[in-house]
């Protein structure tokens, strides 16, 4: 049986003030779902400290690919950890198409964060242009396998998050997100069958309290990676119970 799972990206919004009523929010109930919030980086310390003695985790938005040195701005994924973090989001796709992060670089970041103990949830999913010209598969594939090539399958979950769907309001139907991800495990098992099995694969984009339930549901999908309707308690505690 695998894990389920809810990951809030809270992408550059909050402040103290939403950490503390979130976490009265979200700690008060308990779920099936592990339950992560990923604030923006200054907000860790205040969330791990306000989550101690709750069911919730933390996790980090982004991670460099480098360990420590000249690196103005860059936050380690050892840096993550010891402010508590167990998870970070390596390659969102909104750090793919506006920071430039390309493949390597996702691919680095990925290896760096599982090495200092960070499970990564590495997100991939095609672009609208990509989906009407049926390349879908082929840019999902070309995602994953090459941030992969040095993974630990052991230390990893996946969120395929289309591109068009994400802050949209379009969420793609059940039946495309549960083909996509069936189709992701399918490619986790060319490397491990066993593992494939294993790893929690999420669903992100535009997810809201009204149609979680039905994509959850779906076979493949054992959670969700929720950006908007992370920032408002009751949207996301009524997401958080829907798997
Ligand atoms: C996201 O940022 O990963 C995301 C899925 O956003 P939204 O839920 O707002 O579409």
């Amino acid at each position: 049986m695998r894990q389920s799972l809810v990951i809030a990206n809270w992408k550059l919004n909050g402040d103290l003030e939403l950490v503390n009523f979130m976490v009265s929010a979200l700690a008060s109930e308990s779920y099936t779902a592990d339950v992560v919030i990923c604030p923006p980086a200054p907000y860790l310390s205040a969330l791990q400290q306000r989550t101690q003695n709750t069911e919730l985790a933390v996790g980090g938005q982004n991670c460099s690919s480098f360990q420590q040195g000249a690196y103005t701005g860059e936050i380690s994924a050892s840096m993550l950890k010891e402010v508590g973090c167990e998870y970070v989001l390596v390659g969102h796709s909104e750090r793919r198409s506006l920071f430039a992060e390309d493949d390597q670089v996702v691919a680095s970041k990925l290896v760096a964060a599982q090495e200092a103990g960070l499970t990564a949830v590495l997100c991939v999913g095609e672009s609208l242009t990509q989906r009407e010209a049926g390349q879908t598969m082929s840019v999902v594939k070309q995602q994953l396998l090459s941030a992969l090539q040095n993974a630990d399958l052991n230390r990893l979950v996946v969120a395929y998050e289309p591109v068009w769907a994400i802050g949209t309001g379009m969420t793609a139907s059940p039946e495309q997100a549960q083909e996509v991800h069936q189709e992701i495990r399918a490619l986790l098992a060319t490397i491990d069958a066993q593992q494939a099995q294993k790893i929690s694969l999420l669903y992100g984009g535009s997810v809201k309290a009204d149609n979680a339930e039905i994509i959850f549901a779906q076979e493949d999908i054992d959670g969700g990676l929720i950006g908007g309707a992370s920032l408002v308690a009751e949207q996301f505690r009524a997401i958080c119970s829907a798997v």
